[in-house]
């Protein structure tokens, strides 16, 4: 544990609240940790109260499943510094895998009727987004964490369905063994490690009108441009670019809502077939499909961004934080804006180094 001041609500940079935290209060609970937990010290960089120290801990593995854990630790610990900033601040990360088997591998699914018994609790469908993967389960989560010193907390959930979920300053979650694991495990980290917002605007969502119209959101990656002299990220802009910078949105959102629907059918189909139990094969070439129209879907998206001539430039593109008009986003793509292997746009990679240079004095 480290002495740290936390400044919260921080507008107009004025502190409006700030606490001490002292690791020597007696206030502190110093209870003997929970039993049967197990630590793996994934990457070791130095003392923890100079690093960035990220626990990553395990959900629906069962005790027999100790070798895949371990394995998907250096599969995603590998993941994680193949992307800046990560790559160029290896050296101040600290990387945990903590451990509690679950009694089931997996998670619950409760559109598909299907509830596993696991360390964390764990569920697809929250919010009644069903790729929404939450664990309400604080108290577990935070007597498992505590088994290693941490500043930011993954669910690493044993699954091959597309999901996850990123709440900033608090936890993200990724399932493990789907297509685009990368992407999830980077996007969702995105969130709760540096108060990214979500770039997409087409696809549902568990949140309607999350950003009221007229103010400007907190995160600093999307803005409403209320003063489009101000821009928050005017000193990343490319030159000669206008702010707001024109692109070819209305093509953009007919070839993607198209696959939205199609992806809306094909997952409640997919759900259907599974609660009333359908054979195994059937369920497994849906699926497959899905999978397919996913990758095939998310080249066709990268092919049309790379064909724009505002590839690769930082202006304020129309289309964010989950919707379509009233908000804008620095590149044409992200990581936090579309699916695939892709680096973070200038505006996210520089919030993130500013994160890790936080905690790392
Ligand atoms: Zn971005």
């Amino acid at each position: 544990m480290r002495r740290k001041q936390l400044f919260l609500c921080i507008i107009q940079a004025k502190a409006l609240f700030s606490q001490v935290v002292d690791p020597a209060a007696t206030t502190v609970i110093r209870e003997r940790l929970v039993p049967g937990v197990k630590v793996f010290e994934v990457v070791r960089s130095g003392e923890p109260r100079r690093k960035v120290d990220v626990a990553i801990v395990a959900e629906g593995y069962t005790a027999d499943e100790e070798g895949k854990l371990k394995a998907d630790l250096d599969r995603f610990a590998a993941v994680f510094f193949k992307l800046e900033p990560y790559r160029s601040h290896r050296d101040k990360f600290n990387l945990y895998g903590v451990f509690k088997p679950s009694p089931e591998s997996g998670c619950d699914e409760p559109s598909h009727g299907s509830f596993k018994a696991t360390a964390l609790g764990a569920t697809f469908d929250s919010l009644g987004s069903e790729r929404y993967l939450l664990t309400e389960d604080n108290k577990s989560l935070r007597d498992i964490a505590a088994h290693v010193p941490y500043d930011a907390l993954y669910i690493m959930v044993n699954h091959k369905r597309y999901g996850g979920g990123g709440i900033y300053n608090l936890y993200c979650t990724f399932t493990t063994d789907n297509q685009w694991y990368e992407y999830l495990f980077l996007h969702e980290f995105g969130h709760s490690f540096a108060d990214l917002a979500d770039e997409y605007y087409t696809s549902e969502v568990a949140y309607n009108e999350f950003y009221p119209r007229g103010v400007e959101p907190a995160e600093p990656n999307i803005t409403a441009l209320l003063e489009p002299g101000r821009l928050k990220w005017k000193n990343l802009t490319s030159p000669g670019v206008e702010i707001p910078t024109r692109w070819e949105k209305a093509d953009f959102d007919a070839m993607d809502n198209a696959y939205q629907k199609i992806r809306g059918e094909i997952n409640a189909k997919i759900a259907k077939l599974k609660r009333e139990g359908a054979d195994a094969a059937e369920v497994a070439r849906v699926e497959e499909e899905s999978e397919r129209l996913s990758r095939e879907h998310a080249d066709k998206v990268d092919a049309f961004l790379r064909a724009s001539k505002y590839w690769g430039k930082v202006g304020a593109f129309e289309g964010a934080g989950y919707a379509a008009q009233g908000l804008y986003r620095p590149q044409l793509d992200c990581l936090m804006f579309t699916k695939g292997t892709k680096p973070f746009c200038k505006v996210c990679e520089a919030a993130v180094v500013r994160t890790i240079l936080n905690y790392t004095d």
